[in-house]
């Protein structure tokens, strides 16, 4: 069995309410199963349905293990931390995986910071669990049982990874909080600082690190892909924000040869029914063309890898 089941994907605050009922309002959160190793990646708000579900239906059997990769420590994609039940139970192991941008800050005082006196009634020192901390950078890791998971570092305002966990033959891609990588050197002749050498090597870099991310959700199962913005939302006003457009996201994964996209990270005032409209415009694109399954992650959904 290797599976992802979605508990948050709603970008930047939970937004709760009648307009996300179906897509969801929960940030970041997704439960990988692959038999009977757990992996969790972020520690959005929707890590703490998940904790509930695990404490309900799963700790009678044993002990809580679990793996987090946190693709960032941007809030929206750790926030849920402190309401994970499970970190207050003793017996549960966690090893928390995350990349780090500041070495002076390691991963464990990102994330512990939220559990000081100052924003919350429990300090981290307090916890029950046992949690260890490994920072990441772009490497493979054997997880045991057949797991590998390798990373790749994303075009985002922090250092952010990519995940690529294979398992059973089977590949799991996750590329958020990412936007295609774009030229920073001027490439208007006519600009005062132009340099036709340096706007040249820019061009070429920019390829380069585009196919990189190209090839590293090659002929992924399953691509769950940042998508916020439209093309038009993101060329007018949102460049430099970290986040990609449906039409780069399609237009990438169809590249790569990936089997399933799910389009993620959606916009916080987006509502159900523009998700539903934009959903349907671009499975119509993509249906005449390709053998792309699209759709748009909807919070509760569990997607198969295999059976
Ligand atoms: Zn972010
Ligand atoms: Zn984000």
């Amino acid at each position: 069995m290797f599976t992802v089941k979605i508990w948050g994907d709603r970008g930047s605050m939970p937004v709760p309410g009648g307009d996300t009922v179906l897509f969801g309002g929960n940030t970041f959160c997704l439960e990988v199963r692959c038999d009977k190793r757990l992996l969790i990646i972020d520690a959005g708000s929707g890590i703490r349905p998940l904790g509930d579900y695990l404490v309900k239906n799963e700790l009678k059997h044993g002990p809580i293990k679990a793996d987090i990769f946190l693709t960032h420590t941007h809030w929206d994609h750790i926030m849920g931390f402190p309401m994970f039940t499970p970190i207050y139970i003793p017996g549960t192991e966690l090893t928390i995986h995350g990349p780090v941008s500041f070495e002076d800050e390691p991963l464990e005082k990102v994330i512990g910071t939220q559990l000081s006196y100052r924003y919350w009634p429990v300090r981290h020192d307090e916890l029950s669990s046992s949690i260890k901390y490994k920072s990441l950078q772009e490497t493979k890791l054997d997880l045991g049982d057949g797991i590998t998971v390798t990373t790749k570092y994303l075009n985002h305002p922090v250092l952010c990874l990519g995940y690529r966990i294979e398992y059973h033959g089977k590949v799991l891609v996750t590329i958020y909080d990412h936007e295609p990588y774009s030229n920073v050197f001027p490439t208007d002749p006519s600009q005062p600082d132009y340099d036709p050498e340096i706007a040249k090597e820019g061009e070429e870099t920019v390829k380069e690190e585009n196919q990189k991310i190209i090839e590293f959700m090659t002929n992924a199962d399953y691509c769950i892909h940042d998508s916020q913005y439209t093309a038009k939302e993101y060329v007018s006003s949102k460049k430099g924000w970290g986040h990609s457009s449906y039409e780069y996201a399609i237009n990438a994964v169809y590249k790569a040869r990936v089997k399933n996209v799910l389009l993620f990270h959606h916009d916080p005032a987006r509502t159900d029914a523009e998700l539903q409209e934009l959903e349907l415009f671009y499975s119509e694109k993509v249906n005449n063309k390709t053998t792309l399954h699209l759709e748009m992650a909807r919070e509760g959904k569990l997607y198969y890898l295999e059976p």
